[in-house]
């Protein structure tokens, strides 16, 4: 079992350190664990923050450097047990990000960048507090292209592996909007899948939807969608945020790909995406 979305204490709103969550990546038997951690630049906010132990600080190259030397250091240390350990990042995107993206992060090795939304309008759309700020602007129609729009740029921007949890906002957009929230206009998703087959932008399955509220990221709409449209690539992740939650939904995320057709999943190194065969 492969866990690539993997939140440790780093990020200000995960529990759990590193040797805690490769220890029950070894009990668990998991082959590979990738964290990817929150980094999320929006200077309109202030959730620009790296956690180490009790200290929160805002998040520089540094951190970053200092947490990739926790994961290598885990990494050697696990080497040779079966175990294997990368090093990742979950991007929360927002229109004009790459530049600082690319500042904060050069020189840094990853294996594997994971590009979110979290924000739309600087409000997190994922958050329960935040959440009915923004939708109470739009319609539900307005509020799907707002967020595809965007997902668009992130698919161009060319910065990312995979796009992690693709229909978040269902998570609250369902109570707020109602069914509404699947509506989405067919053409459209079409375009986006064409968009990511043609970027090799990978899609990622998310099984935190499972554990909440019984439902995957991407639905089964989507799921569908991305397949007929040629989706080849998928990326497999609970998006724990506490170490009980490793690996949480996995087997039932990859029972889940293989009902639409999937036949592989990848896994990261340094950034080139690797088959593994379902
Ligand atoms: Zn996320
Ligand atoms: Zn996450």
């Amino acid at each position: 079992m492969i866990d690539y979305h993997i939140h440790t204490n780093h990020s200000v709103d995960a529990r759990g350190a590193i040797h805690e969550y490769c220890g029950r990546a070894q009990k668990l038997c998991l082959q590979e664990i990738c964290f990817t951690n929150h980094c999320e630049l929006d200077t309109f906010r202030n959730d620009n923050l790296i956690q180490f132990g009790n200290d929160r600080q805002p998040l520089t190259r540094e951190g970053l450097r200092k947490m990739q030397y926790e994961v290598l250091r885990a990494k050697e240390l696990y080497k040779g047990s079966g175990l294997t350990i990368k090093f990742g990042l979950e991007v929360g995107y927002y229109e004009g990000i790459e530049s600082r993206l690319q500042e904060i992060t050069e020189g840094i090795d990853f294996d594997f960048i994971l590009g979110s939304i979290h924000c739309l309008d600087h409000i997190c759309i994922d958050s329960s507090k935040e959440c009915a700020q923004y939708f109470s602007r739009y319609s539900v129609k307005d509020m799907l292209f707002n967020y595809y729009r965007v997902i668009e740029q992130l698919i161009n921007s060319q910065l990312f592996d995979s796009i992690g949890h693709l229909d978040v906002y269902k998570k609250y957009g369902l109570g707020f909007y109602g069914e509404g929230i699947n509506t989405f206009p067919e053409q459209y998703l079409i375009k986006i899948f064409r968009m990511m087959v043609e970027k090799k932008i990978a899609l990622e399955v998310n099984a935190a939807g499972y554990r909440q509220f019984n439902e995957f990221y991407p639905s089964s709409t989507l799921m569908k969608c991305a397949r007929q449209q040629g989706v080849s690539m998928i990326t497999i992740g609970s998006d724990c945020h506490k170490v009980e939650d490793l690996g949480g939904g996995i087997e039932e995320a990859l029972e889940y790909a293989r009902s639409f057709g999937f036949e592989a999943m990848y896994i990261f190194d340094k950034r080139k995406p690797i088959k593994i065969k379902l």
